[in-house]
């Protein structure tokens, strides 16, 4: 049952997102969804410059061959995409994995490069059963910041713990604070995994090692570990209670083994890398879904679609309204202006009907004294501040 919360009636009402019979479970962003979308990405390319990532971006085609390399045609075929073009069959990438093992792969490694860390926002497209759609929650195609992660064995402690500082980072300027951590392990049904039994251990308690170190509780999954490694998970509480499975972090036994990828060491010896998968946001249509359900109108300022209304109290205000409108999305903030002859009570009341975070009401005091009125979403009564002010602060 939907109801005023829900993201897929949000989406809908203020021209967030939509979707098309043509394109079931394929959404399409529109201009206001799209903002936060590039807002996410926009803070998501500063921390992990900040973090030494290197991004890439792979092609969303690529051979089946590679695909049948890789074991996703062994394991995820189903839930894949297949072209053909000039005899040639191609699959569309329900992941990045393969694309950054190629780049890794693209010329000899040394253990000075190490560790190597590749990341993506790839535009990945999966097959779900048409029962199981949900809006952004559960879509066929979605964007996943995906970043691969290249290490000697006694690297991978401090990565994985590097990780889980970048998670808490962006969960807190995301404004989010309800998850926890689960530890995907693989328990006593062993035959069906990939992988040495010491290598299993070692990863094991690489990640159970990292939430102790950083004083978290330690929850196991036994036998919920993939079929090539184990796995500390994120889970995001939303307003109904219900966790979703966001940001990832994943050992990987398969890959490496299967693209004979290694690098050499002081010695000039040829080694194996230890490759780590990781996401943050997950896929991003699902994190703006669990944060428009979160927060709705309300929505963090840094990622709000329409930061500011601004309304003028009569039309001998509007030079100033428009002055101050442009000093704003000079900042890059998004603005909307209204200077229409309506009156003041009914622009007010179409700001609360609508998406958009604050209100600035500008009068002929206001003009006079180059001041801001500001009204904020879910704050106390109307702030005045000097156009200067309002603009570095914002
Ligand atoms: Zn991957």
């Amino acid at each position: 049952m939907m109801n005023e919360f829900d993201h897929r009636v949000l989406g809908e009402k203020y021209n967030l997102f939509s979707f098309f019979k043509e394109g079931p479970g394929l959404p399409f962003w529109l201009e206001r969804g799209l903002r936060i979308k590039n807002a996410l990405i926009d803070y998501w390319r500063v921390v992990h410059k900040e973090n030494d990532y290197e991004e890439i971006q792979s092609p969303i085609l690529l051979d089946k061959e590679l695909w049948k390399k890789s074991g996703h045609c062994d394991y995820f075929e189903e839930n894949m995409y297949f072209s053909s073009i000039e005899k040639r069959d191609f699959a569309i990438k329900p992941m990045s994995c393969p694309g950054a093992i190629l780049v890794f792969n693209q010329k000899k490694r040394s253990y000075a490069e190490l560790p190597l860390r590749i990341a993506e926002l790839g535009h990945v497209h999966r097959n779900e059963n048409s029962g199981s759609l949900h809006g952004l929650m559960r879509a066929r195609s979605f964007m996943q910041d995906d970043a691969h992660i290249f290490c000697r064995r006694e690297q991978l402690l401090s990565e994985v713990k590097k990780i889980m500082q970048l998670i808490f980072k962006i969960m807190h300027h995301c404004e989010l604070s309800d998850y926890h951590f689960e530890l995907s392990l693989r328990g006593v049904a062993k035959k069906e995994y990939l992988g040495k039994d010491d290598e299993w251990s070692l990863a094991e308690n690489v990640l159970e090692q990292a939430l102790v170190d950083l004083k978290l509780p330690v929850k196991k999954n036994l036998g919920e570990a993939k079929f090539y490694g184990p796995s500390l998970d994120l889970h995001i509480k939303d307003i109904h209670g219900r966790f979703w499975q966001c940001s990832t972090i994943q050992l990987d036994f398969n890959l490496p083994a299967r693209f004979e990828i290694c690098y050499f060491d002081e010695n000039g010896q040829r080694q194996v890398p230890f490759m780590l998968h990781r996401a943050i946001y997950g896929s991003l249509e699902r994190f703006i879904g669990i944060l428009l359900e979160n927060f709705g109108k309300e929505l963090p300022f840094w990622m709000h679609p329409v930061q500011y209304k601004i309304v003028s109290v009569s039309e001998r205000i509007n030079d100033y309204a428009v002055e101050v409108g442009n000093s704003l999305k000079m900042k890059g903030l998004h603005v909307d202006l209204d200077l229409s002859d309506r009156p003041l009570k009914e622009k007010i009341k179409r700001f609360h009907e609508d998406f958009i975070h604050s209100l600035i009401i500008l009068g002929e005091d206001e003009k006079a004294r180059r001041l801001i009125s500001v009204k904020r979403r879910g704050r106390g009564p109307q702030e005045a501040v000097s156009l200067e002010n309002l603009v570095r602060e914002s």
